[in-house]
């Protein structure tokens, strides 16, 4: 694939290549996900996560998973967290992590999920470690919400929370977390799932002019804001407001994931702008690496065109 693939404009071959791309078998996803995601082990998130931190970047550690079913599955959720904060602590790395609220059991019940972040936060503030608390699809966000405040009553200034500009209701939520007199750190991103038009902006340039409005408000309000996006209209309105208002610049960092827009990550550290890079990690890497071929037409055309390749040629 040339190096500048993503950046051509998007075919309706590389919109129907998107849409097939369940079809695709496991091994050549598996392949394509070594883009994405840092490995199946915490080892290898941690390697990954010490070769950012030596090129100056921020990191924050995810364990993959999500819509889990049983207590089991939660209470393993919450012990590979465990570890994960003490192996940071134990090799020095950043003490900052990510956790899905329906990883740690908000679908078995808000106590549930309650209780075990809960049993990661308490690990967490003995080590002076951060928890980014994240968002789902928008039947989830009521309940995240209530579970985020009952967390940040308690923990304050060691959890986060991430709120979608894509949904409507989104600047009136971000007016009322920063309305609690309370720390707030909260990870702002367009939002990765698909929404209906009843609840979400549906038009790409509505969408940017809300979150920078959004973006607007959690400043004013004194949060700490992760602005999360590979967009240059984004990162272009966040250097907007900070020329309105340096000190905002106290305020906040870029945040990228893991194997997108490499080249504009590395252009923002030139400006000396902070950035944090989200390393996810795990055997439940398929759902994850499914949406993000789906936002990259181009990759979902490789991962059409690779099914009809030999698996030896496929690299
Ligand atoms: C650190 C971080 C954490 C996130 N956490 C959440 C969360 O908790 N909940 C949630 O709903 N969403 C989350 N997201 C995803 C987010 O909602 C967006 O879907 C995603 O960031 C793409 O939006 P964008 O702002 O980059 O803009 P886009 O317009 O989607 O992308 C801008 C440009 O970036 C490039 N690009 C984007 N995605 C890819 C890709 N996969 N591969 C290659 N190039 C790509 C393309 O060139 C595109 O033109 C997170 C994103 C980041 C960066």
């Amino acid at each position: 694939m040339p190096a500048d693939a993503r950046l051509q404009p998007m075919t309706w071959f590389d919109s129907l290549a998107a849409s097939l791309i369940p079809l695709v078998p496991k091994a050549i996803m598996r392949k394509l996900s070594l883009r994405y995601i840092a490995g199946e082990h915490r080892e290898d998130a941690l390697r990954r996560g010490a070769q950012l931190a030596s090129s100056g970047y921020r990191v924050t550690y995810d364990q993959l998973g999500e819509a889990v079913t049983t207590q089991e599955e939660v209470d393993a959720a919450t012990k590979e967290n465990l570890r994960l904060l003490q192996d940071l602590a134990d090799e020095k790395l950043e003490l900052n992590i990510s956790v899905k609220p329906t990883q740690m059991g908000l679908n078995l019940g808000e106590q549930v999920c309650i209780d075990s972040v809960s049993t990661i936060l308490e690990k967490a503030q003995s080590l002076g470690a951060f928890v980014r608390f994240e968002m789902e699809e928008s039947e989830t966000v009521d309940g995240t919400l209530r579970v985020f405040a009952a967390l940040r009553k308690k923990f304050g200034a060691s959890v986060g929370i991430v709120i979608q500009s894509m949904l409507l209701r989104t600047e009136e939520d971000a007016k009322q977390l920063v309305a609690v007199d309370a720390p707030l750190n909260v990870r702002l991103v367009k939002g990765i799932y698909v929404e209906p038009a009843e609840i979400a902006h549906q038009d790409c340039n509505v969408i940017n002019q809300a979150y920078l409005r959004i973006l607007r408000i959690l400043l004013e309000g004194g949060a700490f804001v992760g602005v999360a996006t590979h967009d240059e209209v984004l990162v272009e309105g966040l250097q907007t407001l900070l020329q309105e208002n340096p000190s905002w610049s106290e305020q906040c960092e870029v945040q990228m994931l893991l194997g997108v827009r490499e080249e504009l990550r590395q252009d923002l550290r030139r400006q000396d702008l902070p950035v944090r890079v989200y390393v996810p990690y795990g055997e439940a890497w398929y759902r994850y690496v499914v949406r993000r071929l789906k936002k990259n037409p181009k990759l979902a055309r490789y991962a059409m065109m690779g099914m009809f390749k030999k698996q030896e040629d496929f690299t």
